[in-house]
């Protein structure tokens, strides 16, 4: 019991002495700020920013501590950073108390969000809770508070439309921005089961979130209600136990209601936009990556809003949001909301706003803001490993001009320029290289769990895992379905890697695009043409493997498909062909890769372990692939391969593929 106790006086004093150290390195941030300040460096350094992450992951390794929990803890710190830098810059008086106004009550989601904003300057910050987004506009155009919060997106139910109104009449500025993930939780008086409940109370937009998870629950009815936290209190008063709420776990602690079930939102990456509003714009320096919103409205004649777009393409301007709203009292006429990367003070962006306004019926500029950098700082394999990856060549062969024939759209002469495909911050194809990697199958909970770990630990970007596997015998087990695609992705979002599964029938399609990142059609599937429409229509980047028995032209062609039907995201996979062969499970043809690279625009992958068949064989082919130049591979791992219910024999072991990934990346 004394030793009990000691224990965890040691971790207190532990804990007390990572406080100090927080408190310390945020001191040392101000003082950072100034120095740059007269060297007029910029504020966001991604490189030095990587560096350092890479620094204390090599540092937090030699002290027995994972990769995975160093990331974490740092990007925490450097966003904190960061964040405080910015502020600075933003002219923000620390001195003076500052009052926000936020719609809804303390622990509103709203209010969350303020304070993650606010957070270095939380002791000198008061929280104004009011009734209505209108209110908060018109606290802080009646000079009642200095700054109102406003929610304007949500990744899941879109945009707000009563947000979009007010701001364009409203005589105010957007000074800032704050994106907010967004957990839902079920809150209830007691734990009972959730078949029990009946009345759920919440925001609208937050039942908008979680709308799939709410009708799968037996005669219960979703109530709207004047925001989430409110929605809370009316669960307290009302003492019956078949009444609940959806809030945040905050609100849950708050107000003393317990938690029925986390993560409750429909879909995975749930986030909410938050606009910070004042009466004066900001002045924001330049060395801050800003964002500019503005509202324009464009003549009734053709091309007028083209002309408009095309003016910001002239000046190199990245449009990131379009809204159209209609005019109030002038129907089928519209005003357009547009956000894009820059800052007026910038000579550039001053310009093309000036030359807008002679294109445009009205326009109003709404702000100019410091960018909430969800791009997060990741080391990039790189940088962790000692050397830097070489430079790609260009394709040894010139590319083929072909046109016309059985694919068009996949061919280099349709697009020169390699095809990029960004997944959760990922880039794949063009310079670098990606690798993923997961077990053949998701079996259990700690098995994807533990995978997930591994490939992270050891840089590896995305995490594969089938859930639905197609089998040559129906007696063989046929994958964990959608109850496994949880389990894999909830190990993705766990360890911040973005998950593929192979999708096997049209019909699954949608369900399972809900949870992955990236849709695998297998070899098996590759000429199932009404499979290939159906992720066609998916907005989700597909992984494309090649037939076992398919010519480049059958396998060009399959991809057509998927981009005809409209989704451009596609990424080929060479894992082997059959020939006469037998010491191998197939044949890796690596020759397949410069003759895709010379043919196609889309990013290329190799899987040695389906080729190979056999674990010992996988670094060899691994390491052969990696010299012809894809733009990732493809592996599979076990932490028992003994143990696995499909593809054990040529899952690497762990130790294997830290291995494999030494030597890709030569630390
Ligand atoms: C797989 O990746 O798990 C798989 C079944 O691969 P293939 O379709 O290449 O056989
Ligand atoms: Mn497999």
């Amino acid at each position: 019991m004394d030793d009990l106790e000691k224990i965890r006086g040691d971790i207190t004093s532990v804990d007390e002495r990572i406080l100090k150290a927080l408190a310390e390195r945020r001191k040392l941030a101000g003082k950072i700020i100034e120095a740059k300040d007269q060297l007029g460096s910029p504020i966001r350094d991604s490189g030095r920013e990587e560096q350092l992450l890479a620094n204390l992951i090599a540092k937090g390794r030699g002290q027995g501590l994972d990769a995975h929990l160093v990331t974490r803890v740092f990007h925490e710190i450097i966003d904190d950073s960061i964040r405080s830098q910015q502020l600075h810059l933003l002219d923000y008086d620390k001195s003076e108390l500052k009052r926000i106004a936020f719609q809804g009550i303390e622990g509103a989601y709203s209010e969350l969000a303020g304070k993650k904003y606010f957070a270095p300057y939380l002791d000198k910050t008061v929280f104004v809770g009011v009734d209505t987004l209108e209110q908060v506009v018109n606290a802080v155009e009646d000079g009642d508070v200095e700054y109102g919060l406003v929610p304007v997106e949500n990744t899941a139910a879109g945009s707000i439309n009563e947000v979009y109104d007010l701001l364009s009449i409203a005589q105010l500025s957007i000074v800032g921005e704050e994106v907010l993930r967004v957990e839902h939780c079920l809150l209830g008086l007691e734990e009972v089961p959730l078949a029990s409940i009946r009345q759920i109370y919440s925001h609208p937009q937050a039942l908008a979130e979680c709308m799939k998870f709410v009708a799968k629950l037996p005669n219960c009815q979703a109530m709207p209600y004047t925001d989430s936290a409110m929605a809370v209190l009316k669960v307290k008063d009302a003492k019956d136990r078949s009444v609940a709420a959806i809030a945040s776990e905050e609100a849950a602690k708050l107000y003393g209601l317990k938690v029925l079930r986390r993560n409750i939102e429909d879909q995975q990456n749930n986030f909410t936009r938050f606009l910070i509003l004042a009466k004066k714009p900001a002045v924001v320096d330049v060395r801050i990556p800003c964002r500019t919103s503005l509202i324009m409205a464009t003549s009734h004649e053709e091309g007028s809003l083209l002309q408009a777009l095309t003016l910001l393409h002239e000046y190199k301007i990245n449009l990131s949001k379009l809204e159209s709203r209609p005019i109030p009292g002038m129907p089928f006429q519209y005003m357009f909301y547009l956000d894009f990367e820059g800052n007026t003070a910038e000579e550039r962006i001053s310009r093309a706003v000036a030359q807008l306004r002679s294109v445009t019926t009205s326009l109003k500029v709404l702000g100019s803001y410091p960018t909430e950098h969800r791009a997060k700082t990741a080391p990039r394999i790189e940088v962790l490993a000692s050397r830097l990856a070489e430079p790609e060549e260009a394709p040894a062969q010139a590319p083929a001009k072909k046109e016309s024939g059985s694919y068009k759209l996949a061919s280099r002469a349709h697009k020169a320029d390699d095809t990029i495909i960004t997944v959760g911050g990922v880039r794949i194809g063009g310079a670098g290289f990606v690798v993923i990697a997961g077990p053949c199958a998701v079996e259990s909970r700690e098995q994807i769990h533990k995978c997930a770990r591994y490939v992270k630990e050891c840089g590896g970007q995305l995490l594969r895992g089938g859930c639905f596997k197609p089998r040559t015998s129906p007696y063989s087990f046929q994958g964990m379905g959608f109850e496994g695609l949880e389990l894999l992705a909830e190990a993705g979002k766990e360890y911040d890697l973005p998950i593929v599964t192979e999708v096997l029938s049209p019909a699954d399609v949608e369900p399972v695009a809900r949870y992955a990142d990236v849709l695998q059609i297998g070899a098996r599937n590759m000429q199932n043409f009404s499979l290939l429409s159906e992720v066609g229509r998916s907005n989700r980047p597909v992984l494309l493997k090649r037939g076992m028995m398919s010519t480049m032209e059958e396998f060009l062609s399959a991809a057509e498909y998927i981009l005809d039907r409209g989704n451009h995201q596609v990424i080929l996979c060479e894992r082997g062909i059959r020939t006469f062969e037998t010491a191998t499970r197939n044949t890796l043809d690596l020759g397949s890769i410069p003759i895709l690279k010379s043919l196609t625009h889309l990013p290329i992958f190799v899987d040695p372990s389906h080729a190979a068949g056999k674990r010992d064989l996988v670094i060899p082919l691994a390491l052969a692939a990696h010299a012809v130049g894809p733009h990732g591979l493809v592996v599979e791992i076990h932490p028992e391969p003994e143990k696995a219910l499909s593809d054990g024999p040529q899952a690497l072991r762990f130790g294997q593929f830290a291995e494999l990934m030494r030597k890709i990346y030569q630390c």
